[in-house]
């Protein structure tokens, strides 16, 4: 394979591994320590966590316990103001359908904004489907909300404000401060979905006024299917209608057996993120900025998609005009990366939030995704950036002949 004859064979110590995974925002690897503290709760330390009469369940409980401290030690919150889940998907319509279907009638309307993920906006549009009214915000070409629209959004009806903190796409980083105050001054609940936020940035739920806070273990160095709900018990107390009904688990917010494997996954990634998140922010951010830098010297003509200044430090998002991201990624098979069009759909849909940010169908379709993680090597960012300009450089060349169609891209 041409891609293995790269300058880096020549030195062992440093080989690279292709193709190099750079798609962070779709899912993390998991880290080493989180899978060696998951090991023992397959074989060994296998109970029921919810098994009162011995000690194959004491142990398992035990276990949940230190977990539900370590993620709640993340977010600055009380243990039991964590409902463990099976992953971001559900917490987030926990957070909405729960809310939405306890305090309606009469205060049943929702606010959140065009860029959400979809398991936010599908939610929400269920419930809209229901009959509770829904307000959409829009966003700028920054890709961020304006308070002046959340604040003149927010009516007496209204229940619960769900923006998240950092955006999947384009990682743009919401207000959350300002969004909190609003929400605590017009008496309504904020429900915050922080899951690509959290591997970079410290989020207090206190000191942002956060009700409801949604996480996902895998995009944090954590296994895939479990997350959680950060539910506020006091100053206001949040109650919620469960999804699910069944054996009362979760204080009878989310019934089922504790998947004991994943929650303990769940709480070394929380505790892990806390002691490493700031510096793998700063080394983040600085091979970020030189991914950028590079590109925008190779290939000047790249656009850069939302807010620079209030972005998170692993995110990069670039459009080439004329160039369409499933023509790119063929060309650069050592490279793993998102792209901005819905490759899953039969269609090639342009991504919503690109969209929403007023970015044109021909841009966003060729738009380009970038999630860096805490294992990410200056070797590696090297490669993606030349390997970037050398794709687009060759197609550049011949824009009108690029044979988009008969590419096919994974997920
Ligand atoms: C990945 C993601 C989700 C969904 O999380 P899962 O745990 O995969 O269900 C929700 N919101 C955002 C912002 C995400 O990036």
């Amino acid at each position: 394979m041409l891609l293995a004859l790269g300058w880096w064979e020549k030195e062992p110590a440093r080989k690279m591994k292709l193709p190099i995974y750079m798609d962070s925002h779709a899912t993390t690897p998991c880290d080493p320590r989180v899978v060696e503290a998951m090991l023992p709760t397959f074989s060994e330390q296998f109970g029921n966590a919810s098994s009162r009469n011995h000690v194959f369940g004491w142990q398992a409980e035990a276990l949940i316990d230190k977990a539900r401290e370590q993620v709640a030690a993340l977010i600055h919150c009380r243990p039991d103001e964590i409902i463990f889940t099976s992953g971001a998907t559900e917490s987030d319509n926990l957070a909405l359908k729960g809310t939405a279907h306890l305090y309606a009638p009469p205060r049943r309307a929702i606010v959140t904004c065009a860029t959400e993920h979809r398991a936010v906006l599908d939610s929400c549009r269920r419930l809209e489907r229901e009959g509770f009214p829904l307000t959409l915000l829009p966003v700028g070409r920054d890709g961020l909300i304006r308070l002046a629209d959340l604040a003149a959004a927010i009516g007496t009806d209204t229940i619960l404000v769900s923006i998240m903190a950092a955006n999947n796409e384009v990682g743009v980083v919401q207000p959350v401060r300002e969004i909190g105050q609003l929400c605590k001054e017009k008496g309504v609940f904020f429900h915050c979905d922080a899951v690509q936020a959290l591997s970079c940035e410290r989020l207090d739920v206190q000191e942002l006024g956060i009700d409801l806070l949604s996480i996902s273990a895998h995009k944090m160095y954590g296994p895939k299917g479990v997350g959680a709900l950060y539910v506020r018990r006091h100053n206001p107390r949040v109650r919620l209608e469960p999804l699910l009904n069944g054996g009362g688990h979760e204080r009878g917010l989310r019934s089922g057996t504790l998947n004991v494997p994943g929650i303990v996954g769940l709480g070394q990634a929380a505790e892990l993120a806390a002691a490493e998140r700031d510096a793998d922010a700063a080394r983040m951010r600085v091979l970020r900025d030189r991914l950028l830098e590079r590109i925008l010297t190779g290939a000047p003509e790249a656009i850069v998609h939302g807010s620079m200044e209030r972005r998170l430090p692993n995110n990069l998002n670039v459009s080439f005009p004329g160039l369409a991201s499933a023509a790119l990624m063929a060309a650069m098979p050592g490279v793993a990366i998102g792209a901005g069009a819905a490759c899953a759909s039969a269609t090639l849909e342009p991504s919503h939030v690109l969209r929403a940010m007023g970015v044109s169908p021909a841009l966003a379709e060729g738009s380009l995704r970038f999630g860096l993680h805490r294992f990410t090597t200056v070797e590696e960012v090297d490669y993606v950036a030349a390997e970037v300009i050398r794709a687009a450089t060759r197609l550049g060349l011949t824009p009108a002949d690029a044979p988009v169609q008969d590419y096919e891209c994974s997920a």
